[in-house]
């Protein structure tokens, strides 16, 4: 059976018997992959790598079938970024660790995409570079769902197709927004302003890189993380482990 070699990043790791571990890696060419390393945790055995969340490594693996899924066998893992910058600052550390955790949750199954291995590295680059960890949130987040097929319609009222309506409500149950005679009457739907609008779908057409500089007003910031924050729990199973830590220390 033959070895694959890619860079990975590390999602979520698991002791496992005395000496190996069990890992949850976004790999850049066969997407999240689940793996066991088998005695990693042994000083015998020499590993380039200690497996720390987020951190990138190169990794060989032998694929494996086992019961209902797959868990292939890593037999090498160097890291080649460890990512020291956001590790020695509490907060990035934090933005990071939700980061990864949403990316763990989110994706499942090995369906390759380069594009989320990018945004993945481009958004620990930009927390790594000082830029500020909120910003870089909403980037990731919106980057992500729009690359997942998750992104909800922002451009035209979901019920009669009116163009660019305003007001405009957030209803994300309904799918997007709506104008005021075709929203629910209903304590989730959300007034956005044209300016958040803008913004969400200005970040949606950029690459990563060119949205390091974008500014945002205080309102429309605010704004955002509410309606994101909205987007991606409703994709998700339920509240995040790192986003109630990020709320505990008043990071978010
Ligand atoms: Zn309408």
């Amino acid at each position: 059976m033959s070895a694959t070699k890619t860079q990975a990043f590390v999602l979520r790791t698991q002791d496992y018997r005395d000496t190996s571990a069990l890992a949850n890696f976004y790999t850049r060419d066969h997407g999240k992959i689940h793996g066991i390393i088998k005695g990693i945790r042994d000083t015998r055995y020499r590993f380039g790598s200690t497996l720390e969340p987020f951190s990138l490594n190169e990794i060989l693996f032998y694929r494996r079938r086992r019961g209902g899924g797959d868990l292939h066998q890593v037999t090498q893992v160097d890291a080649l970024d460890l990512f020291p910058r956001i590790r020695e600052d509490l907060e990035r550390l934090s933005y990071a660790s939700y980061f990864t955790e949403l990316l763990d949750t989110l994706v499942e199954g090995e369906s390759p995409s380069t594009e989320v291995f990018d945004l993945f590295k481009g958004s620990l680059f930009f927390l790594a570079s000082g830029a500020s960890p909120r910003r870089s949130a909403r980037i990731f987040e919106l980057k992500l769902l729009d690359l997942l097929g998750f992104m909800p319609e922002i451009k035209a009222c979901v019920g009669c197709r009116a163009e660019n309506p305003d007001p405009a409500y957030f209803h994300i149950a309904s799918g997007g927004i709506c104008c005021k005679n075709c929203v629910p009457d209903s304590s989730s739907r959300m007034p956005v302003s044209r300016g958040t609008l803008n913004f969400l779908e200005h970040v949606r057409r950029s690459n990563v890189q060119a949205l390091y500089n974008v500014k945002v007003s205080q309102e429309v910031g605010e704004e955002l993380e509410k309606v994101l924050r909205r987007f991606v729990d409703f994709h998700l199973p339920g509240k995040l482990k790192s986003v109630v830590f990020l709320e505990e220390m008043g990071f978010n």
